[in-house]
């Protein structure tokens, strides 16, 4: 048990160590993530940007910090689910931290989607502080984050990971330990998300090409996603894109837009080329050009059908 921390005691509901925990961002995926700490019988602490967006875990049990400092002050963990580089870098090292209220010897796990760099900065950050940091990035979109069904995929020092494992099986269904590097879980997840953004520019691409063959797409998708395309990838974003269905954004453009640049940030630091990160890049730009930013990022998928002389695929 770290300094200050409320204590660790076995949860028969769920047959793991309930923990004391401090939440930092109540966005689509942090609010369902936190509700699931809360479900598994964790003590949580959440804390937002924005207020209003605690209340209905309050309403479930959670405590409400005013500040990350407040959040983080006797927790034994502290996990940030904020939206870039500059909101975990703030909510991380700025005035009223989640480092000036974190214990010795707990840990900052950043599920995030942030940069390699800033996962570095972070480690060295903490390690300064005597405190522990963890990278658990997440696969699955909000309704995944709110069922507990996410993948993480999580770096960091091997007693670390064992440390915070009650919570990460609390927010997910399985999680793949990468590596002892945190920036390791960064990159693979910068990595994964450049192949969904694959996977969408080449669904639109071949459902615009069968659609203007006078191919039924529904029957396309069916034969795809029933045969060798049978993945939830396929399967997810082939329905979004024949339903035209871009509203609400389960995730928003803006942020894949920053997944597509910080990977060929990545790359070019490795000496990687990506040229499909290029022409996905170009399809972010024309989304934004054309009023798009609101929307899911699957709507990148508009441009194909356009290009093609079509209204919709
Ligand atoms: P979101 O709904 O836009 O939520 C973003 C959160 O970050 C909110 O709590 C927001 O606070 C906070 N925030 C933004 N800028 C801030 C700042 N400067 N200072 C403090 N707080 C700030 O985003 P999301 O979809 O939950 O995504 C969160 C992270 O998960 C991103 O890194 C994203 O890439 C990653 N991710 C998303 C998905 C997905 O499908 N959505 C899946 C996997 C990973 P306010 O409420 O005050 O605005």
């Amino acid at each position: 048990m770290v300094n200050g921390a409320i204590g660790v005691f076995f949860d028969w509901r769920t047959g793991s160590k309930a923990m004391n925990i401090a939440f930092l961002g109540l966005g689509e995926m942090g609010s369902g993530m936190a509700r699931n700490l809360l479900k598994n019988g964790h003590m949580v602490t959440v804390w937002n940007r924005s207020p209003r967006r605690a209340e209905p875990l309050h309403a479930l049990g959670a405590r409400i910090a005013t500040n990350p400092a407040g959040a983080a002050k006797g927790a034994e963990i502290a996990i940030t689910m904020l939206a870039d580089d500059v909101a975990v870098e703030s909510v991380t090292l700025g005035e009223n931290g989640l480092t000036a209220g974190l214990a010795k010897g707990a840990a900052h796990v950043s599920t995030s989607t942030i940069s390699v760099g800033l996962s570095e900065r972070l480690t060295a950050a903490h390690a300064e502080r005597g405190q522990e940091f963890v990278s658990a990035t997440v696969f699955g979109r909000p309704d995944q984050a709110q069922a507990g069904k996410l993948f993480v995929a999580v770096a960091g020092s091997p007693d670390t990971v064992e440390r915070v494992r009650p919570a990460l099986d609390a927010i997910g269904q399985r999680s793949f330990v990468i590596g002892e590097v945190p920036a390791q879980a960064n990159l693979l997840k910068l990595a994964g998300n450049f192949l969904i953004t694959c996977v969408i520019e080449s669904l639109a691409e071949a459902y615009a090409l069968t659609a203007k063959g006078g191919i039924d797409t529904r029957k396309v998708h069916e034969l795809l996603t029933e045969t060798l395309f049978a993945a939830p990838v396929y399967r997810t974003y082939g329905e979004l894109i024949l339903a035209g269905k871009f509203s609400p954004a389960g995730f928003k453009m803006a942020l894949g837009q920053k997944d597509n640049r910080l990977v060929q940030l990545a790359a070019e630091k490795l000496k990687v080329p990506l040229p499909f990160a290029a022409i996905v890049r170009d399809r972010f730009l024309a989304a934004l050009a054309h009023g798009d930013e609101e929307l899911d990022w699957s709507a990148i998928a508009k441009r194909a059908a356009e290009d093609a002389g079509l209204t919709q695929i």
